[in-house]
């Protein structure tokens, strides 16, 4: 039975959830209505491993995603001078590792684009095998528009959007991100704030300008006061800069709510003359025009889904984004779904649960607030790369463990192109 689907945020999951429900049934009607006014496609390295990768290569994308991925040739622990402290190599993605350096890495602006023209595509092969270029369903973007207003009864969700415009849905998804808006109006204000479990972690990240000379290597450099930089190039005409900060908490929350002008300046202040190439990396936030800032949590909510409200993404299972579209996509077939929704929320809870459950102390030692909690962090590191550790590890576990543990749900009733 075809519905007429709403979906909020046009990032990651808004335009892959597209594409499986029109592979799920081409009559369905997909609004996605996307806040910025063209695909925002700022963001730096996503990691695709585990689920990620299996999903995009259910809807055809396999190949696609292949020469996009980033090759970085492993990572360095440096101290404050720059000196190498310990290096890992590059693990292979599939297995079920927690490495940083891994062969299954996309830019997020690569990833965005593919998965949004994947949609478009998949739209007009709908349309050219109906042969007159018009069929029942339809796959419309409308950019520069956000949900501003949401009420719903048992048959279906009204909606208003800012521009004015109004519209009566059989479903919609909130795949409007970590703030999303979306969950806020189907669940208050209150409930939606109080999901959000905040670790305490400030992040910025922005790109700049690669240095001549400098390798695919990623680095990463902790200082005291729980303060890291993390540098990556990869293949990259760019460098990605990462700032990570579990301190100055008020002056971080006090920025955000500021231009980004100003979040800068509370970055600055908190990195400026903490070692190795801060100075370079500060300069190149001053001019970088990508800058992201926020504070790092994770969305607990239970049920994913309010009536016929859904979350995906990081909008509901934040930290990790592309759990759960299988489950999703088949929902609305028969109708019936309230009982779908119910059971792609059951379905997705236990990897969810797992992923964000946080071994004790692991916060504490990666942000390490004392000049021993960085020698001690930093020889670690060296020890664990002079004993190959993480090789070991590494050819212990066994080929595409991350599937193993959490596989993607057959459904055949989705027609996708590869199952
Ligand atoms: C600009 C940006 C940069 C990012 N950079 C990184 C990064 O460097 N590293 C990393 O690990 N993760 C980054 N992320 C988060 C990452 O994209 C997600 O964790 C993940 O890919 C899950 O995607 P998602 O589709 O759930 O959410 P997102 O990719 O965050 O997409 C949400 C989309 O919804 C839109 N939106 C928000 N509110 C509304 C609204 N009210 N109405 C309509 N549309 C709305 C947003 O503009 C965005 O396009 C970034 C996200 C964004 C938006």
């Amino acid at each position: 039975m075809p519905l007429n689907i709403l979906i909020v945020g046009a990032g990651v999951c808004g335009p892959a959830l597209a594409t499986l429900l029109m592979h799920a049934d081409p009559r369905h009607k997909i609004t996605v209505v996307e806040r910025a006014p063209t695909l925002r496609i700022a963001g730096q390295q996503l990691d695709v491993k585990a689920q990620g990768l299996p999903i995009l290569q259910k809807i055809g994308l396999k190949d696609a995603i292949k020469p996009l991925l980033v090759a970085e040739t492993g990572l360095q622990f440096v101290d404050a001078k720059g000196k190498s402290l310990a290096e890992f190599g590059v693990t292979d993605g599939g297995k079920r590792n927690y490495s940083l350096s891994t062969d299954r890495e996309i830019m997020r602006s690569d990833l965005v684009n593919m998965l949004y023209e994947a949609s478009l595509k998949r739209r007009r092969e709908i349309d050219d095998l109906a042969g007159s270029g018009k069929t029942e369903g339809s796959l419309k973007y409308e950019f520069g528009k956000s949900i501003v207003e949401l009420s719903q009864d048992d048959d279906g969700v009204d909606i208003r959007i800012s521009s004015g415009e109004t519209g009566r849905y059989d479903l919609v998804v909130a795949a409007d991100g970590q703030g999303s808006r979306t969950r806020r109006l189907a669940w208050g204000a209150e409930a939606s704030a109080a999901a959000f479990d905040y670790l305490g972690i400030h992040a910025a990240y922005y790109s700049m300008p690669r240095a001549e000379g400098e390798g695919g290597m990623a680095k990463w450099f902790n200082a005291p006061d729980s303060r890291s930089i993390l540098m990556r190039n990869g293949d990259r005409p760019m460098t990605q800069v990462y700032l990570f900060a579990r301190t100055n908490a008020e002056l971080f929350q006090q920025a955000y709510k500021e231009p980004i002008a100003r979040q800068k300046e509370a970055f600055r202040q908190v990195y400026a003359g903490i070692g190795w190439e801060t100075d370079r990396f500060l300069q190149g936030m001053d001019e970088c025009d990508d800058f992201y800032a926020h504070e790092i949590g994770q969305i607990k909510i239970d049920p994913l889904y309010k009536g016929r409200v859904v979350l995906v993404g990081d909008a509901g299972i934040l930290p990790r984004a592309l759990h759960g579209y299988g489950h999703d996509a088949r929902s609305h077939r028969g109708n019936h779904v309230g009982l779908a929704l119910k059971a792609y929320s059951e379905v997705v809870r236990p990897p969810v649960d797992e992923y964000q459950r946080l071994a004790p102390g692991l916060l504490r030692a990666m942000f390490p607030s004392s000049r021993i909690g960085v020698w001690l962090l930093q020889n670690t590191a060296w020890v664990l790369a002079s004993l190959k550790v993480d090789q070991l590890i590494h050819k212990a576990l066994p080929a595409e463990n991350n599937d193993g543990k959490w596989p993607i749900p057959e459904y055949p009733e989705l027609n996708l192109p590869v199952s």
